[in-house]
Formats: structure tokens, C-alpha cells, sequence
């Protein structure tokens, strides 16, 4: 029998681990990513100024014994590496955030700069729909914060109504960079109830630029949600004297910042299983959002939508 066809929206963990998997097992999936790299919310930004932050996931921790494995890989082939933030073990991507997935991605074909804009059933197969071409396959893999996902195939479809359970909060993040003489008050700082409510010394972790102290702080839960439609350089001059003021430095020693709004950053509700499907078993939908607000739960969601597929064959 041959092989189907498979596209995948989305080169985060979810949409990367599923192709690796369906790739290993002989298929040929491709990847249709609107931005111009990997890795979706393990997200980097690098500036003009030699400046590095993970704007997104700020660690990653591994509960399954296989995701461990997965990590373990990863830090064989120098892609990952641990970080130990007070006296917990965690990960980070050597040397940013995305290159966790560095090895995952070698020989896969992804077709970058291309949006997705609708995913019809046609009769030539699933018809995706970017500005430019209409593609067509057999199964479709999306692996989208759920609210996209709804945009894509229309509130109408089958499975819309489950991801419509589903709720994600939204994060501003800024990040900020000073001269690296300048000592804090910590590395790392969780403080929920503040509007400030996690803030990291970026340039701490390992294999980071040092030259100057680079800091990622999100903003809380209510503060995300009062300020998420506000211009991204408002947000910047707006949480920047916060930040200085709980790392006790003059705004008069900043060198730069700038924030990043992510519309859905988390899950709060989760979906309760690691995907959905439809009857035809020709679309599949999942993330983080199905378990997790984590990078794990990525993982768990693209490697159990790869093994259905190889499953139904
Ligand atoms: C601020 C922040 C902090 C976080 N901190 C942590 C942490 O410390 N630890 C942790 O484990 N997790 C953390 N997370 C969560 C973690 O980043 C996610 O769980 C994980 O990265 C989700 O992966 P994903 O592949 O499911 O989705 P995503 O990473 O969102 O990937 C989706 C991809 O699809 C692409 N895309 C979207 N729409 C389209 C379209 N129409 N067409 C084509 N491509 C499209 C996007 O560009 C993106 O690359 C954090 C997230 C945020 C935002």
C-alpha cells in the first residue's frame, strides 16, 4: 500500500517530535512552519546588539522516563544541557532554547515562512491553504495552540467544539539587558502574586553570551490580561522600571528592552488526553494544551499523535 501523504502545521516540540517519529518509521512528513525557525514557544531572540534571551520556555523538566531519554540525546549531541536553578535539576537548550530540538530536526523537510491559513476537507484530501499555493494531503497534523487550531479548521468542524473547553492565558514578557557588572538580588525569582510574577537572569544559564546581564521577567496572570492589547513598546516602557525596581538597578543603567506578547502562552484548562482526531482518522490535532502547560507535555502530545498514525496503517 502506499505511503500517505502527511503535513504538519507547526515546528514546535509538538509538530517536530511527531515528524522525527513518523520519519524514524519510514514516512515522508512535511512541516509547514509560518515563522522563520524552530522550536514555537522555545523561543530566542537574538538582537543587532549580540544580545541573547529565551523569550518563552524558560527551562524544561522531564517526568517520563522516555522524555528524559529524549533530553539525554539531546545533551549527548550538544544540543541541551542541564541548569540547576537553586537545587532543582533542569534543562536548557545549548545554545538557546530551540537547539533542544537540533537533532529532531535534521533531514526533516519543513517549508518555512509559510502560514497556514485554512485546512478544508477536499476531494483531492486535506486542502491547506497558505497566500501563496494550496497543498494537499492525506492526514494532517495540527500542532497549534488550540484556539489556532479552531481558526484554521472553522468552528463548524467536529472537533472544534472539544478544543473550545480548552483555555490559555496569555504572557507578556519583557526582557531587559545591563551593564554585567551589575549584581541582583537573585538568579531566578517565582513570585506569583506579584505582577512580576517570574524573572531570570537569562545570561546565567550555560553557554549564554556574558557581556552584558540579560534578564527575561513575564508578566502575572491579571497583569498579562489588563495589558495584552497594548503595544509591544508601551509594555517594554511600562514593565521596565518594574523590573529595575525588583533587581534594586537605576532604569538609567538599561541598556535595552523590549517585549513580546504570547496571545496564548499557557494552558489553564487542559484538553485531559494527549490529542483528538476525527472519524476519518485523517486529521489530528494536539500540543501542549492536551496535558501541560509544559514542554513535556508537547512531547507527550506529538510522540502519541506519530504512534496513531503509524498505528492505523
Ligand atoms: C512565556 C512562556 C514561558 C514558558 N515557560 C516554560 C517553562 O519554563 N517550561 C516548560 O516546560 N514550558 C514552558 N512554556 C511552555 C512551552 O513553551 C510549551 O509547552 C511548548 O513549547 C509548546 O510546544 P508546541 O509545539 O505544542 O507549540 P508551539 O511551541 O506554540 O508551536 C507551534 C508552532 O506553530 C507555528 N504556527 C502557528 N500557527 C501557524 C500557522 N497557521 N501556520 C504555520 N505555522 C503556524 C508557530 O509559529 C509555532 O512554531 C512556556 C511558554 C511561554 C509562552
Amino acid at each position: 500500500m502506499e505511503k500517505p501523504n502527511i503535513a504538519i502545521i507547526g515546528a514546535g516540540m509538538t509538530g517536530v517530535v511527531c515528524a522525527r517519529n513518523l520519519k524514524d518509521a519510514g514516512y515522508e512528513p512535511i512541516i509547514f512552519e509560518k515563522s522563520r525557525g524552530i522550536g514555537g514557544r522555545m523561543a530566542t531572540r537574538r538582537t543587532s546588539e549580540g544580545l541573547q534571551f529565551d523569550h518563552g520556555a524558560q527551562y524544561i523538566t522531564a517526568k517520563n522516563k522516555r522524555f528524559q531519554s529524549f533530553i539525554d540525546t539531546a545533551i549527548s549531541a550538544g544540543c541541551a544541557t542541564h541548569w540547576k536553578i537553586e537545587e532543582k535539576s533542569t534543562f536548557v537548550g545549548r545554545p538557546s532554547m530551540n537547539s533542544l530540538l537540533g537533532l529532531a530536526v535534521e533531514d526533516l523537510s519543513i517549508q518555512f515562512n509559510t502560514e497556514i491559513l485554512r485546512v478544508q476537507k477536499s476531494k483531492h484530501g486535506w486542502m491547506l491553504s497558505s497566500e501563496t499555493q494550496n497543498q494537499f494531503s492525506d492526514i494532517v497534523v495540527l500542532a497549534l495552540p488550540a484556539p489556532q487550531i479552531i481558526n484554521l479548521i472553522g468552528e463548524h468542524n467536529s472537533l472544534s467544539q472539544e478544543l473550545t473547553n480548552v483555555e490559555m492565558k496569555p504572557c507578556l514578557t519583557l526582557m531587559a539587558a545591563f551593564p554585567s557588572n551589575k549584581g541582583a538580588p537573585f538568579i531566578t525569582r517565582r513570585k506569583p502574586d506579584d505582577d512580576l510574577a517570574w524573572i531570570a537572569q537569562d545570561s546565567a544559564k550555560p553557554y549564554r553570551p556574558r557581556e552584558m546581564t540579560c534578564w527575561v521577567a513575564q508578566a502575572g496572570d491579571d497583569w498579562s490580561m489588563k495589558y495584552l492589547e497594548y503595544d509591544k513598546d508601551e509594555i517594554a516602557r511600562i514593565l521596565t522600571p518594574m523590573l529595575c525596581d525588583r533587581l534594586r538597578v537605576s532604569s538609567s543603567e538599561l541598556l535595552y528592552s523590549s517585549a513580546h506578547r504570547w496571545r496564548y502562552s499557557r494552558v489553564t484548562k487542559p484538553l485531559g488526553k494527549s490529542f483528538l482526531s476525527d472519524i476519518s482518522a485523517t486529521l489530528y490535532v494536539g500540543g501542549d494544551w492536551t496535558v501541560s502547560a509544559r514542554v513535556e507535555g508537547a512531547w507527550e502530545s506529538g510522540t502519541a499523535i506519530s504512534k496513531a498514525i503509524v498505528e492505523q496503517m
